[in-house]
């Protein structure tokens, strides 16, 4: 066939070349070797890690350089999830992803406090125009901090493709020294088919792993009859750290043939949610373990797979021996192997697990609503990977909604009922859920319609009415009133908010917004002087704070300047 040059030309490159991903395209982001504290696509709680996150010698401040030259095409400022994060738009078409920034270069801080200042707001989201903010290969464009969702000081680094989907960027050279292989922790083994059972029962079996000294696995033999499939908990560590990674790759064999595969090169952000169905969430929200099923649910729309027959399973029937074999490598190709040796066996006796019966059934592809006192629970069509019996329970304006071990792939609503209560005291409702083994009230995004109020959510569990009647707390930590403030780089003061959290803040210096950085975690608000809006002589500080009830409270300070 001919292909018309015009078409020719507009294939990319990629298509023709034997390596796709491009090897000294993109440098270090770091004048730091590389140590990683997480790896590309490792499972996260409801999401894939989609970066690498680079260690930063457990500070902050370090210089983050363009990957490639590029034009800056995103600035997104979040006092949660990526913080401070810079996005850069290659000539390739590929993006990098640099967050929880501490601040940006600056040229780039200098375009987004400008748009700040205007906008009124420290959450901000631009899409500079492509002549804006250009930058060349291995410039200064950033520093390194642990702003948002970040547990420690590091740099989360991403590469995307044109259709923002994250890859990883090992595959572009982007990587560390890596020698050991993956560690396995444990094995477990599923019954799937009607009449299947392992060992003489019909419930999932964790099966004992024997060490063989040679980083692999031999696990105890096993009885198996009928559909069955395994999974694993596993982790690789690189060798200039001790943290517990992801693994690159899981390939499973039936007696010498690949049944199943998995390889973490790349995801979308709109499948990222099905990771909870690859693992096994009922072991995950009961026992913080995360075990991989090697084997594809229903309803599992991962596009990590390949290379699988009949979804991962195997069938074992009477009388026969099988072998199966799993092998998990990290991305330098260390393997760590277990070998299963199952006993074909339908066992007369088996130990039944009888279904927790409750009066309400949902079936997975239809809606459902469930009422109770003056609760309402709202399934949409889908909201479940699978059918299953569900705790529904009200009482005391407190729902119970079990098992909690069921991953939801949607969300669905919650909505309390308040006509019952005094007027004056309904703006303070807000719903809770009641989390961890103290069930401690956690604010759940409440909005109101008159008598109702409603939250959406994808996690069963507890929910209840809880009152917020207290205002946030505001204390100054770096001045007091009436202070001269002339060589003070900052102004920083402390907010908290007892039960429903802060939703919004609004500080002034002389009637002027002045820009204050939220950092959640250590509950601060930050003024930076060199942002020039304090005058020489009598300053006048005013700070709102607003809960997620609408309680507010107001603090105002007087401070001096030369
Ligand atoms: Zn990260």
């Amino acid at each position: 066939m001919r292909i018309p040059l015009f078409l020719f030309l507009f294939i990319p490159f990629v298509l023709f070349s034997q390596n796709p991903y491009p090897q000294d395209y993109f440098s270090n982001p770091l004048e730091i070797p590389i140590v990683l504290a997480g790896t590309f696509a490792e499972l996260r709680s409801n999401h894939f890690h989609s970066g690498l996150d680079i260690k930063t010698q457990q500070r902050e401040g370090l210089k983050v350089l363009s990957a490639a030259d590029g034009f800056v095409s995103r600035i997104k400022i979040s006092p949660f999830g990526y913080g401070k994060a810079l996005y850069i738009t290659h000539p390739n078409g590929y993006t990098t992803v640099y967050a929880h920034l501490s601040k940006l270069s600056p040229k780039i801080e200098a375009y987004l406090k400008e748009r700040q200042y205007e906008a009124e707001s420290y959450g901000i989201e631009l899409f500079p125009p492509i002549k804006a903010l250009l930058v060349d290969k291995g410039e200064l464009v950033a520093y390194s901090g642990n702003t948002g969702s970040s547990g420690g000081p590091h740099l989360h680094f991403e590469i995307r493709d044109k259709n923002e989907h994250p890859l990883n960027p090992m595959l572009f050279g982007i990587n560390t020294k890596d020698t050991n292989k993956p560690t396995i922790s444990s094995l477990y083994a599923y019954p799937i088919g009607e009449n299947a059972q392992i060992n003489k029962s019909d419930s999932k079996q964790k099966i004992r792993l024997r060490a063989q000294g040679n980083g692999n696995f031999v696990a105890e033999p096993i009885e198996a009859f009928g559909k069955i499939g395994f999974g694993i908990e596993t982790v690789d560590r690189q060798d200039l750290a001790y943290n517990n990674n992801g693994v690159y790759n899981i390939q499973t064999q039936f007696n010498g043939q690949t049944n199943f595969e998995i390889d973490f090169k790349s995801f979308s952000f709109l499948e990222t949610n099905d990771i909870n169905r690859l693992i096994d969430y009922d072991i995950y929200k009961n026992e913080r373990d995360r075990i991989q099923k090697l084997f594809i649910d229903t309803n599992n729309e991962l596009s990590l797979y390949k290379n699988t027959t009949d979804q991962g399973y195997i069938t074992i029937t009477d009388s026969t021996s099988a072998v199966y074999k799993i092998k998990v490598s990290d991305f330098e190709g260390n393997a760590s192997w277990i070998t299963v040796s199952i006993d074909g066996k339908e066992n007369s006796t088996v130990l039944k697990t009888p279904p927790a019966v409750t009066p309400y059934y949902l079936y997975e592809n239809k809606a459902s609503t469930l009422t109770e006192e003056n609760v309402t629970v709202n399934f949409y069509r889908n909201t479940f990977y699978e059918d299953f019996f569900i705790d529904f329970k009200v009482s005391n304006d407190t729902l119970q909604l079990l098992p909690i071990g069921q991953a939801a792939r949607k969300n669905f609503s919650i909505a309390f009922d308040i006509s019952k209560y005094k007027e004056a005291d309904k703006d303070q409702f807000f719903i809770a859920e009641l989390v961890g083994y103290k069930k401690s009230p956690s604010y759940s995004k409440t909005t109101r319609t008159d008598n109702t109020l409603i939250t959406y959510t994808k996690d069963l569990g507890y929910y209840t009415l809880v009152s917020d009647t207290i205002a946030p707390t505001i204390v100054p930590t770096n001045f007091k009133n009436d202070q001269w403030l002339s060589s003070a780089k900052t102004l920083q003061v402390k907010i908290t908010d007892d039960m429903s959290g802060i939703s919004d803040y609004r500080a002034t210096i002389n009637g002027k917004w002045i820009l204050m950085e939220y950092e959640y975690k250590n509950n601060t608000l930050t003024y930076h002087f060199s942002d020039g809006m304090s005058t020489t002589g009598q300053n006048d500080f005013k700070l709102i704070v607003i809960d997620n009830v609408g309680n507010s409270s107001t603090f105002e300070a007087r401070f001096h300047r030369k």
